[in-house]
């Protein structure tokens, strides 16, 4: 829209808005406009305004006569974006939140809430992207003689969908994918249909509902259907169901509910386990009414998504994390799937955890949170077990199947081949001659973690992050794993010139390696990041292993999410001890989650599933705990020494974390943060400490964690803090960052 005060308006009257902008500075920007549109700049609306050299799209937080500003300084608005404001007064609400909760500056988190196209500055995009766009046009029939209809019998299709639209409007989008885009063209060119830019009160998709046969719910599953379906206002559940308990089934059936009251449904999943597979469980019940929204969509896919969402044209939104933000007209339930999953919580700029801010949306629009998973969160559980969520459980798996029993193989003494212990080797041979899939995992991707001279002992590392480089095989190059640099693979010590080198320790590609020559007959697979690199490689090899075309299946983490293979009743786990050793009090959380959830893959039909975990230390008590007693029984005590160790979820932790080249500068930085966070006296803080990954691109990375037993005192001191430390000179220099309830000390 353009504005009245240009150039010739000199004289006029000003008014002032304040605008939140993406720059990271905890505070708002004065604008001026002319004071007569003062109606028409409303809160929540984007407008271009300049600063520095640059124009930025900002959102407008309010408007005033006067301002505190110097005025001469206030520059004037360059564009009102918007007719009707893109943030609705909940969403407003909810960004302050987020600002606030996860010490943010309002304009970034703004910022990050909207799709690419939305927020860029060329004024082509913003024509393109207004929100009335073609997208949400609606196809109508024009009236025509009878001899045009008779024209138009000759082409077919054409004709189909004419009389189509005769009997209703059809949104463009479903026109073009069930009609194809020429057949729509070819209408319009002749003048048998125009296109009208709506903005619908009412989503059509309700009309589209298809409701697919359900299962018969078990009595553990008609137990959380009807809790979950009779809660009339804001309430959490946590499903804790055990891995192919039919959580899944659950989420079907109290979607039905929802969907039929006219209302949408959020489901976040994480990103591994947004596949195909899981998004077509969700069509066959409830038709062409579910969108997808993850990483791998093209910037206009996103914004499509996002409209469809805030003009209530879809009922469904399967989608990845920053699935939380999308705008919702008519928010009738939550679900997080796997909410334990770490790929939940961001891990740079806004380090939000969806699972939060899907609480807090929960809350603010009175309906239904459900979290499920068959490993909960500590922080789940506490909550649950607190009686803040309502608690449901599923103790057996639905159906005929049962779960896999467990083992520890003791290591010591014990020679291996490609890591694995020769009595695997047996078992897996037994298993694969019955027609039985084998799963090897193992966290490590390429051939091995190192390469070494066996003369001087020089270990082959990259410079910049003083990390060995792993060998890989199938590129035939050494890779850092931290910064992706990659060199030539060498034959002869750099350090010593002898060519007496070797690689030490197992990754995917040598097992693979080992297995398939040693298993000629069978088909040997491997699953990590390296092999299903690419849109649609995971889901290949998924279908692939699903139509048992391969037997052995060989990888990192992305094989214990969530999938289902009906045929593995072998599960073998080679290195569980790194996790025993870790500083990272969080470590024993996640080793019961990758254990069991790895395990939850086998013996997923009728037939029964063995799990191994090789081990060096199988007398540490954390594994015969969890062997023994299952993660049930491992969690509840876990969450005891959390409790007696006074740490999260009993605590509130936030992380200052900061990177540098120049390790005194650091320090001198993070000591002036520890002088100031010395004067809350309810904090206690540790660090600086060196964060896992110790060194990354020539930076040295240190963290320092402040904790509190409130959660409310803790933000505050922090947030004075950061304001403190922004004021500090090295703070420009420094890429630093504050981390609310960390979950990773990498
Ligand atoms: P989860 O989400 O807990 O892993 P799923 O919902 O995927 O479990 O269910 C595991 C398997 O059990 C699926 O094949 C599903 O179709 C089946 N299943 C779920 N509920 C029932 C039920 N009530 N009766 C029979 N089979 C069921
Ligand atoms: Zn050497
Ligand atoms: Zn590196």
């Amino acid at each position: 829209m353009s504005l009245s005060h240009s150039k010739t308006s000199k004289q006029a009257t000003l008014a002032y808005v304040q605008v939140a902008l993406p720059v990271p500075l905890h505070r708002m920007f004065a604008y001026s406009f002319d004071a007569k549109d003062i109606q028409i700049f409303q809160k929540g609306c984007r407008v271009v305004v300049p600063f520095g050299k640059k124009n930025l799209v900002g959102i407008i937080t309010g408007t005033a006569h006067t301002t505190d500003y110097e005025v001469a300084k206030i520059k004037s608005v360059v564009e009102l974006i918007d007719n009707e404001p893109i943030f609705s007064p909940s969403m407003i609400t909810l960004a302050k939140w987020i600002a606030d909760f996860y010490i943010y500056p309002l304009g970034e988190v703004y910022a990050g809430m909207l799709p690419v196209l939305l927020r860029k500055v060329s004024s082509e995009t913003l024509k393109t992207t207004s929100v009335e766009l073609p997208l949400l046009a609606l196809l109508h029939a024009n009236k025509v003689t009878k001899e045009d209809v008779i024209k138009l019998h000759k082409s077919k299709r054409q004709y189909g969908l004419f009389q189509a639209l005769q009997a209703q409007p059809l949104l463009l989008k479903q026109a073009k994918s069930d009609f194809s885009p020429a057949i729509v063209k070819g209408l319009i060119d002749k003048a048998y249909a125009h296109i009208e830019q709506t903005v619908p009160e009412q989503g059509l998709w309700p009309t589209h509902i298809v409701l697919g046969e359900k299962k018969r719910a078990n009595p553990e599953q008609a137990i959380a259907i009807a809790s979950i379906n009779q809660a009339s206002e804001f309430t959490a559940f946590l499903l804790e169901g055990v891995t192919g308990s039919g959580k899944t089934e659950v989420y079907l059936q109290v979607i039905e509910e929802v969907l039929l009251q006219g209302n949408q449904v959020l489901i976040l999943v994480p990103e591994i386990g947004l596949t195909p597979q899981t998004v077509r469980r969700f069509q066959q019940r409830f038709g062409d009414i579910v969108a997808v929204w993850h990483s791998a969509l093209t910037d206009h896919e996103r914004l499509l998504v996002w409209q469809q969402a805030k003009y209530n044209q879809i009922g469904i939104i399967i989608g990845t994390r920053s699935a939380v933000f999308l705008p919702l007209a008519k928010p009738g339930m939550i679900i997080v799937d796997e909410e334990h999953d770490e790929s939940f919580k961001q891990q740079d700029t806004l380090r939000y955890h969806a699972r939060d801010v899907a609480a807090y949306r929960a809350m603010q629009a009175n309906i239904s949170l459900v979290l499920g998973s068959a490993t909960p969160s500590l922080e789940s559980l506490h909550n649950a077990l607190s009686h803040k969520f309502r608690h449901l459980t599923l103790k057996q798996r639905a159906g005929s199947a049962s779960l896999p029993t467990q083992h520890l193989l003791d290591l010591t003494g014990v020679p291996l081949e490609a890591g694995i212990a020769p009595s695997m080797l047996v078992r897996i041979e037994q298993q694969l001659k019955q027609g039985n899939q084998v799963l090897v995992y193992v966290n490590r991707r390429g051939y091995a973690p190192a390469l070494i001279c066996k003369q001087c002992g020089h270990v082959e590392s990259c410079i910049d992050c003083d990390n060995p480089f792993t060998v890989h095989l199938s590129t035939h190059n050494l890779q850092c794993h931290r910064c992706g640099q990659y060199q030539d693979y060498i034959h002869k010590c750099r350090k010593c010139h002898s060519g007496n080198i070797t690689t030490q320790g197992t990754g995917t590609e040598q097992i693979q390696d080992m297995l398939a020559k040693r298993f000629a007959d069978f088909s040997c697979v491997r699953i990590d990041s390296d092999s299903t690199r690419g849109k649609r490689k995971l889901n290949e090899l998924l279908t692939a292993i699903g139509e048992n075309k391969h037997q052995l299946l060989v990888g990192t983490q992305i094989l214990s999410k969530g999938h289902h293979f009906p045929n593995v009743t072998l599960a073998i786990i080679l290195n569980v001890d790194s996790f025993l050793f870790s500083s990272d009090f969080r470590a024993p959380e996640k080793l019961a989650q990758l254990v069991t959830q790895f395990s939850g893959r086998a013996g997923r039909a009728n037939k029964p599933g063995e799990v191994w975990l090789q081990s060096y230390q199988v007398g540490h008590p954390l594994l015969q705990d969890l062997v023994n007693n299952g993660y049930e029984q491992f969690s509840r005590l876990l969450l005891q020494e959390r409790n007696s160790a006074n740490l999260p979820p009993l605590a509130w932790q936030v992380a200052l974390r900061v990177e540098h080249s120049d390790r005194a500068l650091i320090m001198s930085f993070m000591q002036y943060a520890n002088q100031l966070l010395a004067q809350f006296s309810q904090l206690t803080f540790v660090g600086p400490f060196p964060a896992g990954v110790e060194k990354k691109q020539t930076r040295f990375r240190f963290i320092t964690v402040a904790q509190g037993s409130s959660h409310k005192y803790v933000n505050k001191a922090m947030t004075q803090v950061k304001q403190a430390l922004s004021q500090h000179k090295l703070a420009p220099k420094m890429r630093w960052s504050i981390d609310v309830m960390p979950t990773d000390f990498s």
